[in-house]
């Protein structure tokens, strides 16, 4: 069994060297910064951005996770990385969150009321910090080494709904319609095979990722949604979630810090009022 005789060698060797040591994982180590875009076209977003505060309310946020380094969230223009989304960086421990995002978020998402009933402010909102909790994922299986059987970008998603759904019921809400609006809003956009072969499961999957662990976790609040659009995995949603839940206590939660917790816990957070988009032209 050479297979199982590499996993023996490869845990004896993490047994002799040890972990590192409890006290390198500390809370409070998240920093933001936001690096000024070249682009013209992306100056207001980037105004707008530092003006909301945002990014550095997301750092607050994450104060209870004990990290090993310094994470940085950095509001940058991308270029074309990510397909302007937002990227993990690991080898500078940062995610770079794109402006260019941000900027497609107003011109998509602030055009009023959806059909399916999506709020403007509350799909704004719930975008940005939905895509940051999703950098955030790769961030913490990066950094805490945390094992992932499938894809890291599924394990990502659910890393970054589960969290969504561990706050007050506002929060869970803003969050898990804003991702999931993303998500919907892109798939409409899937028309060519090559966009099926992408490292991300399907921009349809992906909605029905988010909003199943939010129908796992509270039937009551999100079934329109489910009604809608969960269909056949809706009967499901409930023991994925626990899977999530599972897993996260096991890998993540060992590195949060309770007391850090308890005060992030106590307060409201991402209004989606924070941030104003620029009016329609
Ligand atoms: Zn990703």
């Amino acid at each position: 069994m050479p297979a199982l005789g590499a996993a023996l060698a490869l845990a004896v060797s993490v047994l002799l060297t040890g972990p590192a040591s409890a006290e390198e994982f500390r809370p409070n180590r998240v920093i933001v910064d936001y690096i000024e875009p070249r682009s013209e076209s992306l100056q207001g977003v980037y105004e707008r951005m530092k003006k909301s505060r945002v990014l550095e309310e997301f750092a607050q946020f994450l104060a209870p996770v004990r990290l090993p380094t310094t994470l940085r969230i950095w509001g940058a223009e991308c270029y074309a990385y990510a397909d302007w989304l937002a990227y993990y960086s690991p080898e500078e421990h940062a995610i770079h969150f794109c402006y260019e995002y941000v900027d497609r978020l107003e011109k998509t998402g602030a055009a009023g009321m959806t059909e399916e009933g999506f709020e403007p402010a509350q799909v704004l909102m719930g975008a940005m910090v939905g895509m940051l909790l999703h950098e955030t994922g790769h961030a913490l299986i990066d950094l805490l080494k945390v094992p992932v059987f499938g894809r890291d970008e599924d394990a990502a998603d659910q890393i970054a709904e589960f969290i969504a759904l561990q706050f007050d019921e506002d929060l869970a809400e803003t969050i898990t319609k804003g991702s999931s609006w993303f998500w919907l809003t892109d798939a409409r956009t899937m028309l060519y095979l090559n966009d099926y072969a992408d490292v991300h499961s399907t921009s349809m999957e992906r909605f029905v990722t988010y909003l199943c662990l939010a129908y796992g976790d509270d039937p009551d609040r999100f079934k329109d949604l489910a009604e809608q659009f969960l269909k056949a995995r809706a009967p499901h949603c409930k023991d994925e979630y626990r899977q999530v839940e599972k897993a996260f206590a096991k890998t993540i939660l060992p590195y949060v810090d309770p007391s850090v917790l308890e005060e992030v816990r106590a307060r409201r957070w991402f209004a989606p009022s924070m941030y104003e988009a620029a009016p329609p032209p």
